[in-house]
């Protein structure tokens, strides 16, 4: 039809931490037109971390009219939609009326630090780590590798779901009586879209929450049972981009279908066009995201990178060994709100404004420390303040803390994944910032390439879509679209900062188990 021949656009929608996006794409992958809301996060208690359901639904139907509205299209002209989401936040609501039982639970919520601490410490947990290791021992199977080492985190969603059954009522008698669904964000969102007909998740998100097996491709029915979670809550786990089903037609106007859902990350990841193993993507926005393609090989973790699926496309599965942090832009958006600095952009002029940092070391702990530190009981300072300390001072020690992490989770990625590593490919709105990508690059001693587009989700779900719907016809094709805006190259010796680096390793160290 007419209609179907000019539908030539698509969209990406990228539901991040700080904000929710939308870029609509055209054949070459330019954005023909944008929209972007702040995503509001509730602090009902200290160290709690929510989000209002409804109030996200409703930003993200505005963003979709906004963008395509803004590219002078309309909605007929749309052949698709991706969405890519932040991870390991979930919700839980009746099946019967679609109604939360409560509001979103971030994945930088803290509710669950002292039950990951305990199950971290617990007896059953060093039992089965025991068992495991013998059993690898003895099979060589790498299966067991995995549950050698078996910690948890308050980002998987696994110990927070365990906290709402343990403390909702409402939710453990639902579950009890088979009428409770949870979702991630993603999930929702589909729910939401076609007025809770369709309810599914995929693959990309699904190995988020941790209570994901990789080896069996199924929800992990040993840590639901560890953590009391019933099965009959989780959605059925789809492929990364397929047709999902259509928006209800009167949402937009037409029923646009949904084709790709794939968590925030992996869709990074694929913008980036990572698709060889060994290919390497970092992500810098509220927190920091380290992912490295393992091919069909699903990573054996040691000192926290966690194995995930990256997508799965028809027979296709690939997987990443992921390091992160929690703190990255959190920490930047602190330090702006305290007036260090009046905009993001003049961080990286102050930071080289002074020689170094004065010996001020920043530890950007607000949400514990993760890779290869892991503790959630970390907490954020400032160490070795002088009355000379200027603004300028901090600002570079900050910086220089993002610097810092980055290296830590580097190293850890050398040392854990035996895939030599090729591209490194930076996205998100710290990479704008030269000061940091520079530092990183001469302590990993690598280039680092940053793409024109450093909206990767968006651009990554949107690839994603367009795959599906024959949009673009392959993968080769998709990387010809992808261009480099500059490639950050190492300039000075990693050993210029040593000195610094051995300082801000103290200062971490000092920072250590402090909530505890
Ligand atoms: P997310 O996807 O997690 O919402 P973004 O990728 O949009 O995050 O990145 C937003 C973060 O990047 C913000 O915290 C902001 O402070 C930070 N940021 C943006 N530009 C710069 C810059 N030039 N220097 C440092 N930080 C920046």
């Amino acid at each position: 039809s007419a209609a179907a021949a000019s539908a030539s656009y698509v969209v990406g929608v990228d539901v991040g931490s700080t904000t929710v996006r939308c870029h609509v794409y055209d054949k070459r992958a330019a954005v023909r037109g944008s929209s972007s809301k702040k995503v509001e996060t509730l602090h009902p208690h200290l160290g709690w971390v929510e989000l209002d359901p409804e109030v996200l639904w409703t930003q993200f139907m505005d963003v979709i009219k906004e963008a395509v509205q803004a590219a002078g299209l309309q909605m007929n002209q749309i052949a698709g939609l991706g969405i890519s989401t932040q991870r390991g936040t979930f919700i839980t609501w009746n099946k019967k009326t679609g109604k939360p039982f409560h509001n979103f639970i971030s994945w930088q919520d803290l509710r669950a630090a002292e039950l990951v601490n305990s199950w971290n410490r617990c007896l059953i947990l060093k039992v089965i780590r025991v068992i495991a290791t013998i059993l690898h021992f003895f099979t060589r199977n790498d299966r067991y590798v995995t549950a050698s080492s078996l910690t948890f985190t308050t980002h998987h969603v696994s110990l927070r779901l365990s906290w709402v059954l343990q403390n909702i009522t409402e939710v453990q008698r639902a579950a009890n009586e088979n009428n409770c669904c949870f979702g991630t964000v993603d999930t929702w969102l589909l729910y939401k879209l076609t007025k809770g007909s369709v309810y599914a998740t995929d693959y990309s998100n699904a190995s988020s929450t941790g209570v994901f097996e990789p080896f069996q491709m199924c929800w992990s029915s040993v840590l639901s049972k560890l953590f009391s979670i019933p099965m009959s809550i989780y959605p059925p786990v789809e492929d990364t981009n397929h047709s999902f089903g259509s928006v209800d037609a009167e949402i937009f106007g037409v029923p646009i279908p949904i084709v790709a859902l794939v968590a925030d990350q992996q869709a990074a990841m694929f913008g980036e066009c990572c698709f060889h193993p060994g290919d390497v993507k970092l992500t810098m926005g509220t927190g920091i995201f380290w992912d490295v393609n393992t091919g069909n090989h699903i990573h054996t973790p040691s000192a926290g990178l966690y194995p995930l699926i990256g997508w799965k496309i028809g027979k296709e599965v690939v997987f990443l060994a992921e390091g992160d942090t929690s703190d990255a832009g959190s920490t930047i958006k602190w330090a702006k709100e305290l007036d260090l600095f009046t905009s993001v952009d003049e961080t990286a002029r102050m930071a080289r404004g002074v020689v170094d940092s004065e010996g001020v070391c920043f530890v950007p702990s607000f949400s514990g420390l993760q890779v290869p530190v892991n503790d959630p009981y970390a907490c954020a300072s400032f160490m070795g303040l002088k009355l000379s300390t200027t603004r300028n001072h901090l600002v570079r020690a900050i910086l220089e803390s993002v610097a810092f992490r980055n290296k830590q989770l580097y190293d850890t990625i050398v040392k854990e994944v035996r895939v030599p590593l090729t591209n490194i490919r930076a996205d998100g709105g710290i990479s704008n910032n030269s000061f940091i990508m520079q530092m990183t690059s001469d302590l990993i001693n690598k280039k680092i390439d940053k793409p024109v587009n450093t909206d990767m989700s968006c651009l990554g779900a949107a690839f994603l879509a367009g795959l599906a719907l024959g949009f673009w016809t392959d993968k080769e094709q998709l990387k010809k679209l992808r261009r480099t805006e500059i490639v950050f190259e190492p300039q000075r010796d990693s050993g210029e900062y040593k000195l610094a680096m051995d300082n801000w390793t103290k200062a971490v160290q000092r920072s250590l188990n402090w909530y505890n």
